[in-house]
């Protein structure tokens, strides 16, 4: 495994690509969920995760077309293109670090979490975490096509249809994680979490490489031959998840903006509520607390199981990532609420009993 240096310096040439187009294309404007410290008035955000994607995958794939890349290219300098975002997560680590004033919990959780909470360029038309977000969704769906195209080259007509599937249930969950690019300034990371390694060496390495981590095992191997009825299943369990996902978050969402919006037509708003603060507990958030946890889970596996290796450990690396991150993230949660909460989060405990998986945990 050689590191080549026009391979180590790719992302960072498709990092500064990406951000040119968000500084250029023009946003939809909006206000978020965190607040500023000090006017706390909501921060404003300039989203346009949705046309810089396309647009970049759309130039990768007229550079291929028009001959000048292989079509393959990133499978072939996977390792270099690897070594050079690793490189840039950590330097953006440090750099985001320096100069900012100490949380007081000591320098390597500072490392690891981070400093500053809301990053932004002056004017704020650079969001550091929406950045790194669209960044690291870009490069993920970059990797994805050329891993694809590689098995494509190598196999032609006897391709695996489980790549071809992955690729376009991947770029599903790419496309919609976009098109609701808002709805996601209300999550966890947006109002909770600092910018620091986690964050920024998350995005710009892990989540491009290691979520790409089911076909880098498997791009460069025959087909498993796996039948219509492997596949469908497959595909059923990631839309069952997509549905449980997409559903808690969009009903929370709906519910913060107007508390008396019934969800789809269909879900009242059911609260356990006090004086000044309320909890949903009907509908997706009737079923438990984090049903969106176990939909994100859900859909890792249908990732993994329509590639067709079920005994394979690379494929499966995937969803049992997401079981490590958001086991221990429900808890961070729920310790959290509890103090914002108090009494109210003991109310809705005891109403909605399930943390993740309703009837089991
Ligand atoms: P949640 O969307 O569950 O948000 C938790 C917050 O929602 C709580 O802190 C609380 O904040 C509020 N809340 C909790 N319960 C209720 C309730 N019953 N009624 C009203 N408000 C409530 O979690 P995350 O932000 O962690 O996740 C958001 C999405 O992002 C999920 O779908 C998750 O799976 C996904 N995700 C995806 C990842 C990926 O790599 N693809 C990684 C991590 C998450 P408040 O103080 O505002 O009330």
């Amino acid at each position: 495994m050689d590191i080549e240096l026009i391979g180590f310096a790719a992302p960072w040439g498709i990092y500064a690509f990406i951000l040119a187009l968000h500084v250029l294309v023009p946003a939809h404007k909006v206000r978020g969920y965190a607040r500023h410290p000090e006017t706390d008035e909501p921060l404003g955000y300039r989203l346009n995760g949705l046309p810089v994607m396309l647009l970049t995958v759309g130039a990768w794939a007229g550079a291929c077309r028009l001959g000048w890349l292989p079509w393959d290219w990133l499978w072939t300098h996977r390792w270099s293109s690897l070594a050079g975002a690793f490189t840039l997560g950590m330097l953006f680590s440090i750099a985001i670090m320096v100069g900012a004033p100490s949380t007081g919990r000591g320098v390597l959780v500072e490392f690891f979490l981070g400093r500053r909470e809301n990053p932004q360029t002056p004017g704020g038309r650079v969001d550091a975490k929406m950045f790194l977000y669209l960044v690291g969704a870009t490069m993920l769906a970059l990797n994805l096509l050329s891993f694809a195209a590689h098995h494509v080259l190598v196999f032609g007509s006897a391709a695996s249809l489980g790549v071809l599937l992955h690729v376009a249930l991947f770029g599903w969950f790419l496309l919609d994680y976009l098109f609701f690019e808002r709805v996601h300034l209300y999550t966890y990371d947006l109002f909770a979490e600092r910018v620091g390694f986690k964050l920024g060496w998350g995005c710009l390495t892990f989540y491009p490489y290691f979520y790409s981590v089911g076909l880098w095992n498997v791009a460069d191997q025959p087909s498993p031959e796996r039948g219509m009825l492997w596949l469908s299943a497959g595909a059923i369990v990631f839309f069952a998840g997509w549905m449980l996902a997409r559903g808690a978050n969009m009903q929370k969402f709906f519910f913060k903006l107007d508390p008396s919006h019934v969800f789809l037509g269909i879900f009242e708003p059911e609260t356990v509520q006090d004086r000044s603060q309320a909890l949903l507990c009907s509908g997706f958030w009737g079923l438990s607390r984090h049903i969106n946890y176990l939909g994100e889970i859900l859909m890792a596996t249908g990732l993994a199981w329509v590639l067709g290796w079920p005994a394979a450990l690379g494929p499966w690396m995937y969803p049992l990532y997401y079981v490590l991150l958001l086991v221990p993230r429900e808890r961070d949660d729920h310790r959290r609420c509890a103090a914002k909460y108090g009494a109210l989060w003991e109310a809705y405990c005891r109403r909605v009993r399930y943390r993740i998986i309703p009837g089991v945990y």
